[in-house]
């Protein structure tokens, strides 16, 4: 992760910043925000946390008059399922407004090796995005061109053998995100770098490439699909090392949301690749920063 935070654009953004002054001035911005022409949002912890919504976070998602992408580490689910549960909120969201760390690995795949046969591990949101990027899919190792690996509640040994087997023979390794843990309403479950990491250490080799947050992937295919240069986006996250690092190697402006994983001890110490340009307690502080319907009435 350092690695990646010395080449990310954005992060000379946080040099000669004080780390006392960031931690004082929560809720006001600390770096360079111009005009916000769309918003890219992450979801676990700034919009919902399990099935239900982060308290504020709807009504003012609602009152936003710019164009909304969400963006999400999780591959297990399709744009379809997230944005019927973001609807079940009251959110107004099409599949086409969300974009998961699936459909990154698979649009990274079909970029390098156009129509491959891909070994799938992972959960329905992973084959989708494979068959969406016109590739083709397999369950077994052989003759796979390339894996992509992603998180899914029912991946299971064979399937790591598989990947394994897989990635010994040459094939083009994309893993969905490195997270290491999943939070559920019992605890930390292994994420799907723990499964990464079991592949890692039966091919003692790592993933080609990785596609999620913190790599810059995401925040790039929002950008295009909107049409609008990642500086006048905003990107709205409540982890440091995936959202913020993220948006920083994009070159776009961030907010934290101190509402998920991210407290203000976590700001204190941050690198200059992981702070944000602003920091907010919940999403009323938005308004103002972003153009709203109701700019006043939500403070
Ligand atoms: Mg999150």
């Amino acid at each position: 992760m350092t690695d990646r935070s010395a080449a990310a654009g954005g992060g000379d953004r946080g040099e000669g910043r004080d780390d006392d002054v960031i931690a004082d001035v929560i809720g006001d911005v600390v770096g360079d925000i111009g005009p916000i022409e769309a918003l890219v949002c992450d979801l676990d912890g700034v919009v919902y946390r399990g099935p239900a919504a982060v308290p504020h976070a709807v009504e003012v998602l609602r009152s936003v008059t710019v164009p909304i992408r969400y963006a999400t580490n999780n591959a297990s689910r399709t744009p379809d399922a997230v944005a019927e549960h973001l609807r079940s909120l009251g959110l107004d969201v099409k599949a086409a407004d969300v974009i998961t760390s699936a459909q990154a690995g698979a649009a990274a795949i079909a970029e390098r090796l156009p129509g491959a046969r891909v070994l799938a591990i992972g959960g329905e949101g992973v084959h989708h995005a494979l068959l969406e990027a016109g590739l083709e899919t397999t369950s077994r190792s052989d003759g796979a061109d390339a894996v992509l690996q992603g998180y899914g509640s029912r991946v299971c040994a064979a399937d790591l053998a598989e990947a394994a087997y897989a990635v010994r023979a040459g094939a083009w390794w994309v893993a969905t995100n490195t997270d290491t843990t999943l939070p559920s309403d019992r605890g930390l479950a292994p994420g799907n770098g723990a499964l990464i990491r079991a592949v890692e250490l039966a091919t003692g080799r790592s993933p080609d490439r990785v596609c999620g947050k913190p790599s810059p992937d995401l925040y790039l295919v929002a950008s295009d699909s909107l049409g609008i240069e990642p500086a006048r986006i905003l990107a709205v996250g409540d982890r440091l090392d995936t959202d913020v690092e993220g948006a920083n190697a994009a070159g776009m402006p961030s907010v934290l949301v101190l509402t998920g994983v991210a407290d203000r001890a976590a700001v204190r110490t941050a690198t200059p690749a992981q702070r944000p340009s602003l920091i907010i307690d919940d999403l009323r502080g938005l308004p103002g920063v972003v153009p709203t319907s109701t700019p006043r009435a939500l403070g």
